[in-house]
């Protein structure tokens, strides 16, 4: 119900900033276990809008650690297989940032994400002891890409939930563009990515949600970008009283515990910003601070749970608290 809402928030925003006059095809489709939106303008959009849709089955029927018939699924169970180009290329790029993050981005994190029963949403807490013996499985640097076939290590399995859908975003501009399609706009249940800027020429503006609420609490101004958010709001389960969210710490096997509430990450690459939207959410500010400083291809948002609101400069211009947000303090993080 969340992502509805958020979908719905995007396009209501989305529809103020266009030229009524340019032509507008949408599509909604559930994939990748969320309501995906598709907005494309201008008289390619109907046809690219259809390939699209083609393309998120075909990368959700590829990368789905649950579709017994996947190929990451394949991967899991110890087969030797010859990968697909889009795995092959998702994986390259995720091991990347897994190192770039020194593994707060953990693809291999599979058995535990599996232990606490996210996958089929039998959810559970484990037992101590079992989480120490699964950590031991998890480790992206035992993953090897060399020649056009890989086998994983005996009990290493691989989740690709974390990037999965911003590299969706990724290929799907790419499509457009190589349509003929200069405007769109794609939002993938949280993960938002637009092509070009609207079709009046000004940025989109694109809603960050409160994650304490179902409304927004930002507007960032962007073009040609991802914007993508992991929050624990996204996905949880309730034992006792204590909230367990579904973004894992590789150190500990257990939920994220950051004291932030929401990561945001800009980026022009989804994949890039997808995986470190997870990966910051484990870091915390003072980590996602850092890396920020070390790279020059990515803003962030952290939605601090003390009421925070941290941006990299960045994205300063056109960036504004806005309903919720009234109630936060925004810090900007300068180089
Ligand atoms: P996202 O919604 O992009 O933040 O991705 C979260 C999903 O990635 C979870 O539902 C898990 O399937 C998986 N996951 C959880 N923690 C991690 C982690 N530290 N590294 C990689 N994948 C993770
Ligand atoms: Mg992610």
């Amino acid at each position: 119900m969340k992502h509805l809402t958020l979908a719905a928030l995007g396009l209501a925003l989305l529809l103020a900033s266009c030229a009524p006059a340019a032509q507008e095809y949408t599509a909604t489709l559930l994939a990748m276990d969320t309501v995906m939106e598709l907005t494309a303008y201008g008289p390619e959009g109907e046809g690219a809008l259809e390939e699209a849709q083609a393309l998120i089955q075909e990368l959700e029927g590829l990368m789905s650690a649950t579709d017994p018939d996947s190929e990451i699924a394949a991967l899991n169970r110890g087969q030797t297989v010859a990968l697909s180009p889009p795995v092959r290329e998702l994986l390259d790029q995720a091991l990347e940032l897994c190192g770039a993050t020194d593994g707060a981005l953990d693809i291999t994190i599979y058995p535990v994400v599996r232990a606490w029963g996210f996958p089929n949403k039998q959810y559970q807490v484990p037992d101590p002891g079992a989480l120490t013996q699964l950590l031991e499985r998890v480790d992206y640097a035992q993953v090897a890409l060399s020649g056009d076939t890989l086998t994983l290590p005996e009990g290493v399995e691989l989740d690709l939930g974390a990037v999965a859908k911003g590299y969706a975003g990724d290929r799907m501009m790419e499509l457009f563009r190589q349509s003929g399609v200069t405007c769109a706009y794609v939002n993938l249940g949280g993960n938002v990515q637009a092509l070009g800027a609207s079709p009046d020429g000004d940025p989109w503006r694109i809603g960050i949600q409160d994650p304490e609420g179902t409304s927004y609490l930002a507007v960032v101004e962007v073009t040609d970008r991802a914007v993508v958010t992991s929050g624990m709001y996204q996905r949880y389960f309730e034992q006792d009283g204590v909230r367990y969210g579904h973004i894992l710490d590789p150190d500990t096997g257990y939920p994220a515990d950051s004291a932030l509430s929401s990561v945001t990450i800009v980026s022009p690459s989804g994949t890039l910003a997808d995986g470190l939207s997870t990966a910051l959410f484990v870091l915390g500010r003072e980590g996602a601070e850092a890396l920020w400083r070390a790279r020059d291809d990515f803003d962030f948002v952290l939605v601090g749970q003390d009421g925070t609101v941290t941006i990299s400069e960045g994205i300063e211009d056109g960036f504004a608290l806005q309903g919720a947000g009234e109630d936060y303090n925004l810090e900007v993080v300068r180089r």
